[in-house]
């Protein structure tokens, strides 16, 4: 199963070698026999890796430098929104004032952690022109299905019980017509114009009376803005709809536009992308959800209240749709992403979507010399380019972004959106440099030289890596989970 050059921890050391040592026992020895009933005792010793402290070390310190994160390089992979998360963060969340409290302790032993989350959601609400704000869901696609049954409670309570379809452009990110199913409602796709916005024809022709929502991506997957947000935000309320805005890239408009100001009633962002939580890997994450008063009765309870100087949590909300996690989110990505919105303070989130605007915007601008912009309006945090014109050499975007990995760097998102042919979605974030923006233009130019003198280099590639070209079907459909010897 494993690597030769590379043997797992269970491959390493001899049996019987330790990394341990216990004093010599000065207590009675217990007979487990007589004690437990046979069933709870096991007959063998469980199959654990037998290696001295220093094995485990090395081992370890060479998986870890077989990583790749923000922390070591250029990470431009769209849509994603991995920016450098500042390490004055991490040392908040390690106050033991926050660090060494217990979910279970009395709201009135932890009022400071409390008012940290309550001014969070303030902060949330203020920046999106929203009424009021959630922290529970744990991701972004948690914060769209808590939002979807939320506007599925306020249909309901107004005995609208037709309205089963959610409409989604088809430039929508993909977790959001996920979603829509699995919040049992029906997805209907609207049609993106040759602008790469949603066609406000095609949107009057999908929104009648069976209307729950519209589910806008904002900016959408093409990093484009949807101008005409105002005109759809009307059609959609006219049909008595409600307009549920994904702000997942919300790094793209912060202090500039704001969803609760388009007319939107529900908002979910991911304080794991814009606010600098620790993501990649599937670690925690925090989508908070926010809604205009008239969705407010429906917000997951309890809900943390402020009421005479006292921070709460308000359980007595009949109209709840419940609970969606339990205790109240994650604290520690919430406590970050608050430690980060205090140390930019209003006009520092400003220039961040500056910045990462003109970012992207000059990326885009070098690389459309040599790839494909098959939507070339200026963008917001992201852009979309094609490899069609490389895919004409027999090189493909699966290759190009292959071989960017020989160049040390992370390559874009690929094949995503789909309404794209050979797709390279690039979000570059604020905090990269002008020289680094340059040198991962530099690669992305000699790899379409490559593509053009010797195709085969780039389609076999990568050759600097540990590990080459992976079998990704195989991997995904027959994954190996467990170690067996
Ligand atoms: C990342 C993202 C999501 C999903 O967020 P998760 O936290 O990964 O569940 C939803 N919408 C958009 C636009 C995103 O970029």
């Amino acid at each position: 199963m494993a690597n030769k050059d590379f043997p797992l921890i269970f491959e390493r050391g001899q049996e019987g070698r330790t990394s341990y040592s216990f004093p010599d026992l000065d207590v009675p020895e217990l007979d487990l026999d007589s004690e437990f009933d046979d069933a709870y005792i096991r007959t063998e010793a469980p199959d654990l890796p037998e290696v001295s402290e220093l094995e485990i070390m090395r081992h370890y310190t060479a998986l870890s430098k077989r990583n790749y994160g923000v922390d070591s390089g250029f990470y431009p992979l769209g849509s994603c929104t991995m920016k450098y998360n500042p390490k004055i963060n991490e040392d908040v969340a390690r106050f033991d004032g926050f660090s060494q409290l217990h979910p279970h302790q009395d709201p009135k032993s932890v009022q400071g952690a409390m008012e940290m989350m309550y001014d969070l959601q303030t902060s949330l609400a203020e920046l999106t022109g929203m009424h009021e704000f959630s922290l529970q869901p744990a991701a972004g696609a948690q914060g769209e299905w808590t939002g979807l049954m939320m506007i599925r409670a306020f249909h309901e309570a107004n005995g609208d019980y037709n309205r089963t379809k959610v409409v989604v452009p088809d430039s929508a990110h993909g977790t959001n017509p996920a979603s829509v199913s699995v919040a049992g409602f029906d997805v209907v796709t609207v049609k993106t114009n040759d602008q790469g916005l949603v066609d406000l024809e095609d949107l009057k022709r999908v929104v009648n009376e069976e209307t729950a929502a519209l589910m806008l991506t904002n900016p959408n997957t093409l990093g484009l803005f949807e101008t005409e947000i105002l005109e759809m935000a009307e059609i959609v309320h006219h049909a008595g709809g409600r307009l549920y805005y994904d702000g997942a890239n919300l790094n793209a408009i912060m202090g500039y536009a704001r969803p609760g100001d388009m007319g939107f009633d529900v908002v979910h962002l991911n304080l794991h992308k814009t606010f600098t939580g620790p993501h990649g890997g599937g670690g925690p994450g925090s989508g908070p959800v926010g809604v205009s008063s008239e969705i407010a009765p429906y917000l997951p309870k309890p809900l943390l209240v402020k009421k005479d100087g006292q921070y709460m949590f308000d359980d007595d909300r009949p109209l709840s749709i419940g609970r969606v996690k339990p205790y109240y989110g994650n604290f520690g990505i919430n406590l970050r992403a608050y430690t980060y919105i205090r140390t930019m303070g209003a006009e520092g989130l400003k220039k961040v979507s500056e910045y990462a605007v003109l970012n992207a915007n000059y990326l885009m601008r070098r690389l459309e010399k040599e790839y494909v912009l098959p939507y070339s309006q200026h963008c917001k945090h992201e852009f979309v380019l094609s490899g069609k014109k490389q895919k004409k050499l027999g090189v493909r975007t699966l290759d190009i972004a292959k071989r960017l990995l020989d160049y040390d760097f992370h390559p874009p998102t690929i094949y995503f959106p789909l309404n794209v042919e050979e797709a390279m979605m690039a979000e570059p974030t604020e905090t990269e440099s002008k020289e680094m923006l340059d040198s991962f233009v530099d690669a992305m130019l000699a790899i379409s030289e490559e593509a053009k003198d010797n195709p085969e280099l780039v389609q076999e590639a990568p050759h600097h890596t540990p590990v080459k070209r992976m079998d990704e079907t195989t991997a995904a459909r027959k994954p190996v989970l467990r170690y067996s010897k």
